[in-house]
């Protein structure tokens, strides 16, 4: 009798060269009032055209509890490191697209963000995009923390993403 060993496919990743910020139009935070799914998007229409989108003003609303305010900052707050839970740059609330593991936090701006982190750690294949066709070095995968990128921790933290997605259904 012998065994038959399943084929391993392989998943190809090319990373798209998305930077953290491009996924900061659109933020899932936990409602401070409420504790459910809330938004934080970019005003439209706002004064001051020269603003950058990265300062212009934000918008934060939850359709569960009607809460709405509003924001104007050019001083956003990006916390470094995963040994706490992350929170989103303009009103501060922590994310509602994030978990804790052993090695650290896990987390993403929005479910758009969560699918490439996921479609990353998934891919047994890597490729690195060349960062010099665009100027982009810091890419958001080359951003994730060491411990996501180990080939040994993949399925852990593919788990720790399925716990967000549920979360995320559930709020
Ligand atoms: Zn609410």
């Amino acid at each position: 009798m012998s065994t038959i060993s399943r084929p391993r496919t392989k998943h190809r990743f090319r990373d798209s060269r998305s930077t953290a910020y491009e996924f900061l139009g659109d933020i899932r935070v936990v409602c401070p009032r409420c504790t459910r799914s809330a938004h934080v998007l970019m005003v439209t229409g706002a004064p001051e055209p020269e603003q950058r989108p990265l300062f212009a003003p934000r918008r934060l609303t939850c359709l569960h509890c009607g809460l709405t305010k509003t924001k104007a900052s050019r001083h956003l707050v990006f916390p470094l490191g995963t040994t706490r839970g992350m929170t989103d740059p303009y009103f501060g609330h922590p994310l509602l697209l994030q978990t804790e593991t052993r090695h650290g936090w896990l987390w993403a701006y929005n479910p758009q963000h969560l699918t490439l982190v996921r479609s990353y750690v998934a891919a047994s294949l890597r490729e690195r995009a060349p960062w010099y066709d665009t100027g982009q070095k810091m890419t958001l995968v080359a951003r994730l923390p060491a411990w996501v990128k180990h080939a040994k921790n993949r399925d852990e933290v593919l788990h720790a993403i399925d716990r967000i997605r549920t979360s995320l259904v559930a709020n």
